[in-house]
């Protein structure tokens, strides 16, 4: 369907991105920001609206907007200004949300990342900080609706993309790629089950060539990647076939409902003037002295698009496999310790690829207590370099040692699995072959080469096919000619 879409229409993208960051307390209470607590236990009067509470901003919110601004590339403002954001809620004890307006700290700016192996950018317009509202939760069987309001004044940044998106994968791949920042800088979880990060999209369709955008429909309630872009092409749909029966579109909100894989109308689209923005009296602008950004800029880690790029040049990697092993900090921090112990970048990148990560779920949590940890899988891929262990033999070690959680020597030694790679040994057994078969040997000196094979084969036999084959074979080549 989509394709027959893309015939005749552009699709438009824009998305607007909510993070929550990760500070201790919140945005403009001394209230813990924690998740998941007892409804109603991390609240301050700021959280519940007590009149006479006042606001007082968090300046590790700041600095974690910031930091976030400048992994984007966005133009910091020296001055911002928070305003009051009007509507009537039961989950807004304030009757309003403090948030910026019309002067955002962060403008312009850029998201970066690969699709199908090309490298795209997709420009942001702003971000701004704003407070969460509270929660409204429904109990249906009792009939009743109870308000938590513990996530009231938890610090978000909101971060508005130009509507430079043109299909669901690319939509997929920049919120993909933005959370992976959040998550090197660890100002954001990104869990957007729990809703730590929450993307609405707004979707229009243009005839091709047509020199203005349609209208857009912003659609709510994503709360993952597939979602969105069943979402988004659930959206061009409905729009596509409006438009092809000579309806225009309404410009309204709707809820993504993942459960029957449609959208809702929620309500028609709010204008900036029902919010009736003022700027917030109880708060000054927010100044941010030259000290302060630098010192963030001098603090800032490297970022998942330039810890790819090393991992392609130093560890000469594809960008197929930078891309993965950079796909989480943890992972990449893994590889990297890895190839510490090994010196391998090769082995170790393919070992992590297909062992290791199949046994990961979450990348992004997921090494905490995971085992081999780098210093015991090195251990084992030492033994694969040195010649002591094959492959093969160190995938079914590596099995074990993921179950039972215990370094390599015991297992291989149980097991009997080691490979025979000291040249003594191997010399022996090369020198008691060609004492049991002296016709052979005669022959092969007489050129006989295919010969070769069998006495590879007979001193294998002696040592139960574990001889290292690269040291057996030089170790043959030059007793044999002799
Ligand atoms: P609002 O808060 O009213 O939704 P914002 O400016 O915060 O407005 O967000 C507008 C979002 O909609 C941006 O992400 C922008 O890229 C996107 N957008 C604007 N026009 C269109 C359009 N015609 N089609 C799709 N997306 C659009
Ligand atoms: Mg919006």
């Amino acid at each position: 369907m989509l394709e027959k879409i893309l015939e005749k229409y552009e699709l438009v993208i824009g998305l607007e991105v909510h993070a929550q960051l990760k500070t201790e307390t919140k945005l403009m209470s001394p209230a813990s920001n924690i998740f998941g607590a007892e409804p109603n236990s991390a609240v301050s009067t700021v959280c519940t609206g007590m009149p006479g509470a006042l606001p007082v901003i968090n300046l590790q919110a700041v600095d974690m907007a910031i930091r976030s601004a400048l992994a984007f590339h966005c133009e910091i403002k020296p001055t911002s200004v928070f305003s009051r954001k009007h509507y009537f809620y039961p989950d807004l004890p304030k009757g309003y949300q403090i948030s910026q307006y019309d002067r955002p700290y962060a403008e312009g700016g850029r998201v970066e990342f690969y699709l199908d192996d090309k490298p795209r950018e997709i420009n942001l317009t702003r971000i701004h900080m704003e407070e969460d509202a509270g929660k409204n939760l429904h109990f249906d069987d009792r009939g009743i609706s109870l308000v938590d309001l513990n996530r009231s004044s938890v610090p978000l940044i909101e971060i508005v993309s130009e509507p430079e998106m043109r299909s669901p994968e690319e939509a997929a791949a920049y919120l993909k790629a933005l959370r992976r920042v959040l998550r090197y800088l660890d100002v954001c979880d990104g869990n957007m089950e729990e809703g730590s990060l929450r993307c609405d999209a707004n979707v229009s369709l243009r005839v091709r060539g047509a020199p203005k955008f349609g209208t857009r429909v912003e659609l709510k309630n994503i709360n993952s990647f597939r979602n969105l872009e069943r979402a988004i092409v659930y959206e061009a749909t409905r729009q596509y076939q409006a438009l092809e029966d000579g309806e225009s579109i309404v410009q309204e909100t709707r809820l993504w409902n993942a459960d029957e894989n449609k959208s809702l109308s929620m309500r028609s689209k709010e204008e900036a003037a029902d919010y009736r923005y003022m700027p917030e009296p109880d708060l000054f602008p927010l100044v941010l002295s030259s000290d302060r950004l630098d010192r963030i800029k001098k603090n800032q880690p490297e970022l998942p698009i330039q810890k790819m790029q090393r991992f392609i040049t130093h560890y000469e990697r594809s960008a197929y496999d930078a891309e993965v092993l950079t796909s989480s900090k943890a992972l990449s921090e893994y590889f990297e310790s890895v190839v510490e112990f090994t010196k391998e970048a090769q082995l170790s990148s393919n070992f992590i690829q297909t062992n290791v990560l199949a046994l990961i779920q979450d990348p992004e949590a997921g090494f905490e207590n995971f085992y081999p940890d780098p210093s015991a899988l090195s251990d084992l891929l030492n033994r694969v370099k040195s010649g002591a262990l094959s492959l093969g033999m160190a995938k079914e070690v590596f099995e074990v040692m993921h179950q039972e959680k215990r370094g390599a020597a015991s297992i291989i030694e149980e097991r009997g699995l080691a490979q025979v790679s000291d040249e003594a040994s191997l010399l022996a057994i090369v020198e008691k072959v060609m004492k049991d078969n002296p016709s052979q040997l005669a022959e092969f000196r007489s050129g006989k080469d295919k010969l070769f094979g069998f006495f590879m084969g007979q001193s294998q036999k002696e040592l139960k096919g574990k001889g290292n084959p690269q040291t057996l074979k030089k170790i043959l080549e030059e007793k044999l000619k002799a």
